[in-house]
């Protein structure tokens, strides 16, 4: 139900439980920042991509996909503006030495840092005697870069960046996409995607880490029309939400201002969702004028510009961006789904996912273990079950009652159980994820049942 309070620790320890998300490289004590998704969690990650890029991609006439390259020329970065600009403002504990993002530790103090110069972040720390979270002094506030620099080539001297979003692989290509596609206006670039960021303070589990996938796409629409298509992307990112089961009422528009927005975006709306620790930004939606694209015909040279042959026009496209983050949707869906209820007397939590991205669409078991001719029974109906759907399960460890648990916390929508009466009758138990209810299908019924 949309108004149960879920926290934070229930939904990491059942990741980690049922194979989802683990600590990365846990074993050497961690990563601060990085996280590996187990097997069930990839399932569901690429469950979550499959969607998007049918809806955002396959099923429109006015979409390219890219998979542009991690590591760029270093140009890009200069002319994207990160390599002057991509900073968040930073303190360090004179003490401990653990840096933090001034910025969050104003707002936690009930101080609104947006607009600030770092000069005047300093003077609000030190006027309104804000320590760090060990109670500590604090040094002054400095920018500081988010980029992973990396070398590139045996003899040195020539960097790389891990990228820090894919939207700049998209605006590198918008030539070649026109050259090769000769796309109508308006039209899109799509991108999914590793991005990675120095965050000075990862937290809050995937929700802010260091390495993350990003979904991304560019929209190249004539200026006069950017309002228009802005709507139109904010209605496709509302329907999104609605059909991964995000909770309606956790989510919040929220229109951003001037002093807010990045300096090149004259409307952005970020959207934010009830996280277990507070409201935070899970999507972005800007309207970035034609910033990028002449930036880049600046450093580059390159023409980027379109030519509407009908109107007999040429000009720079304007550009509207749905800027996805695909760990923070993950952690945005588990919070909708994670339900707790009373079955039989006996408390359960359950995944309530959707069919599409549940990463079990059904297990399969005998009724009781080592009895031949129930395995042999139930092996047949996996078999034919797996060929039809795929992520198909087959379960036998424990008793029947412990395996439905699991599966309730894994999200699989139905369990099917063979038992004696199977033998003779054909027909098998299907229990319902969400009712916990059983019914009786005859097996020759089961696809159609499960579809
Ligand atoms: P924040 O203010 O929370 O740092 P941002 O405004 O810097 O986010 P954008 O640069 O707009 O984020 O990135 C686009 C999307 O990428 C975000 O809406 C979010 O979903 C995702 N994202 C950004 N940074 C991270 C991160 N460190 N970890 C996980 N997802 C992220």
């Amino acid at each position: 139900m949309s108004n149960q309070k879920v926290t934070l620790e229930e939904i990491v320890s059942l990741a980690k439980r049922r194979g989802f998300i683990f600590p990365g490289s846990e074993i050497y004590g961690g990563l601060a920042g990085t996280w590996d998704y187990g097997p069930h969690g990839v399932t569901l990650k690429n469950n979550i991509k499959r969607l998007w890029w049918k809806r955002f991609v396959d099923d429109r006439e006015d979409m390219y996909g890219v998979d542009a390259a991690i590591l760029m020329n270093e140009k890009v970065w200069e002319a994207s503006g990160h390599i002057a600009g991509f900073s968040d403002p930073l303190v360090e504990d004179l003490k401990t030495k653990k840096r933090y993002r001034a910025d969050h530790l104003l707002e936690e103090a009930g101080i609104n840092p947006a607009g600030m110069t770092l000069e005047e972040m300093t003077d609000a720390i030190k006027e309104n005697s804000i320590m760090s979270p060990d109670k500590n002094e604090l040094s002054e506030v400095r920018q500081f870069n988010m980029m992973f620099k990396t070398e590139v080539g045996a003899l040195g001297g020539q960097y790389s960046y891990l990228r820090p979003e894919t939207a700049q692989g998209i605006f590198v290509n918008f030539k070649n996409v026109v050259d090769s596609m000769q796309p109508k206006m308006p039209f899109g670039i799509a991108q999914i995607g590793k991005a990675f960021r120095n965050e000075i303070t990862p937290r809050e589990f995937v929700f802010r880490v260091r390495e993350m996938e990003q979904m991304e796409v560019e929209y190249f629409v004539h200026p006069d029309e950017w309002e228009k298509n802005f709507n139109h992307w904010l209605n496709q990112l509302r329907e999104w939400m609605e059909d991964i089961g995000l909770t309606k009422g956790r989510i919040h528009e929220v229109d951003i201002a001037e002093e807010d927005r990045a300096h090149y975006s004259t409307k952005t709306i970020d959207i934010e969702f009830d996280f277990p620790f507070g409201q935070r930004e899970l999507y972005g939606l800007a309207y970035r004028t034609d910033y990028d694209l002449k930036k880049h015909a600046e450093h580059s040279g390159a023409k980027l510009q379109y030519r509407d042959d009908v109107k007999g026009e040429v000009f720079t496209p304007h550009v509207i961006e749905p800027s996805l983050g695909l760990d923070r949707t993950f952690l945005a869906i588990l919070t909708s789904a994670f339900t707790k209820d009373t079955v039989g007397g006996e408390e359960r939590a359950y995944l309530k996912l959707n069919k599409e991205l549940a990463p079990v669409r059904v297990m399969v078991s005998p009724l009781l273990k080592n009895k031949p001719e129930l395995q042999e029974k139930a092996r047949e109906v996996f078999s034919t079950l797996k060929k039809e759907f795929g992520n198909v399960m087959y379960d036998d460890n424990g008793n029947i009652g412990k395996r439905y648990r699991r599966q309730d916390e894994i999200g699989t929508p139905y369990c099917v159980t063979i038992d004696f009466d199977s033998l003779e009758g054909n027909d098998v138990t299907v229990r319902n994820r969400d009712t916990a209810e059983q019914e009786r299908v005859k097996i020759e019924d089961l696809i159609s049942k499960l579809s």
